[in-house]
Order: C-alpha cells, then sequence, then structure tokens
C-alpha cells in the first residue's frame, strides 16, 4: 500500500519493508560480532518499538534477555515536551552490559531520561538501538550506537509507530502527507 490514512491524516510510502529488514539485519550483524561474550539485557521501549525489537532480537544467535519499558512524550503529531514513565525499569541491571531498543528519536528527551536511570541503576555499559533518528532534530550527546535510518524531521508512522494509537501494523514506514 503506497498510501493510508489514520482518524484525520493521510501519509504516503517513506521507508520500504524490504529497506526496513536489510537495516534490521545490519544491526543484529553488529550487536552479535560485540556481544559474542556477555549476556546483554534488551531494554525494549514499548509500544513503538516492539515490532523492531521483536525482528531485531529474533536476528540475534547470542544468549539475551529482555525487559520492556514505556513512557508517554508525544501527543498526536507534537512532542509534549515533558516525559511521563508509564512502566519503570523493574530488572536489577547493575553491572550489565544494557542495549536499549527504541523506534524513533527526536527531540532526545526520551532516551536521554531512560540513559540517566541506567546509569544511575550502574550499568556496566548502555548502547542504544534506534530504528529511526530525526538527525536534524536531535540535540542531545548521548551516542546513538546502531542506527536504521536517519529520517527527516516529518511526522512519521507504522512498524511500531502510531498516530495516536493507529497505524502501528503496517509493515513499512509512512510519513505525514501535506494535507
Ligand atoms: P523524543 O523524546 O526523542 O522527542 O521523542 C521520542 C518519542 O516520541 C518516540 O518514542 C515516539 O513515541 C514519539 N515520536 C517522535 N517522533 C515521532 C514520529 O515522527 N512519529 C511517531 N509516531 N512518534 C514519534
Amino acid at each position: 500500500m503506497n498510501k493510508i490514512t489514520l482518524h484525520d491524516k493521510t501519509f504516503i510510502k517513506y521507508i520500504d519493508q524490504t529497506e526496513i529488514q536489510q537495516a534490521v539485519r545490519r544491526i543484529a550483524a553488529q550487536i552479535e560480532k560485540e556481544y559474542a561474550n556477555d549476556i546483554p539485557l534488551f531494554i525494549v521501549v514499548l509500544n513503538g518499538a516492539m515490532f523492531f525489537a521483536v525482528d531485531l532480537m529474533q536476528q540475534l544467535n547470542i544468549p539475551l534477555e529482555i525487559c520492556s519499558v514505556k513512557y508517554a512524550s508525544y501527543v498526536g503529531t507534537q512532542s509534549s515536551g515533558t516525559v511521563t514513565e508509564l512502566l519503570g525499569i523493574s530488572r536489577d541491571i547493575a553491572n550489565r552490559r544494557v542495549i536499549v531498543v527504541e523506534d524513533i528519536i527526536d527531540t532526545g528527551l526520551t532516551i536521554k531520561h531512560i540513559y540517566q536511570q541506567l546509569l544511575e541503576k550502574k550499568a556496566k555499559d548502555v548502547k542504544i538501538a534506534c530504528l529511526t533518528v530525526k538527525k536534524n532534530v536531535y540535540k542531545e550527546k548521548i551516542p546513538i550506537d546502531y542506527t536504521g535510518f536517519e529520517v527527516k524531521d516529518e511526522f512519521i508512522v507504522g512498524y511500531g509507530l502510531d498516530y495516536n494509537e493507529l497505524g502501528r501494523n503496517f509493515p513499512c514506514i509512512y510519513q505525514l502527507t501535506a494535507n
């Protein structure tokens, strides 16, 4: 499908399913190499990163552990400027090598919040795997270790990303059209 309508907005195809799966395999290969001698703990940021996280972890042929967190920072198609924690870090992560799995980094507010918490909880090291990064908006210093795509400053949906809870189920990524 090249065009989808969610609520009152129309979106056109931006990143194809094949390209997404290629990016996932590329990131998985990097992680597999770097974590050959450790058991990483994946922290999946719900709900948006769930599709990326499942595809990524299924590509990894190493022992790993998974836990999830949930935050809210967007209302509709705009950042609210604050991060609300809906589900916090429930695991003991002291001395663990952690990989945070995110769907999208925009202002970086959410990832900064998570990163600081993980350092306070004494993780051994923290890496970030993010499917999409809005490079021109992101101004934080925290390094994004594994990036799927650098995207424009446009609102996108699909492959886990939603517009007011719709659109997550599409296997491609779509971009908001002007009307
Ligand atoms: P940040 O805290 O980096 O500003 O924003 C991160 C969160 O905002 C993401 O996890 C996601 O929930 C939401 N977000 C930011 N940009 C977009 C976008 O283009 N599309 C969708 N669907 N969500 C976005």
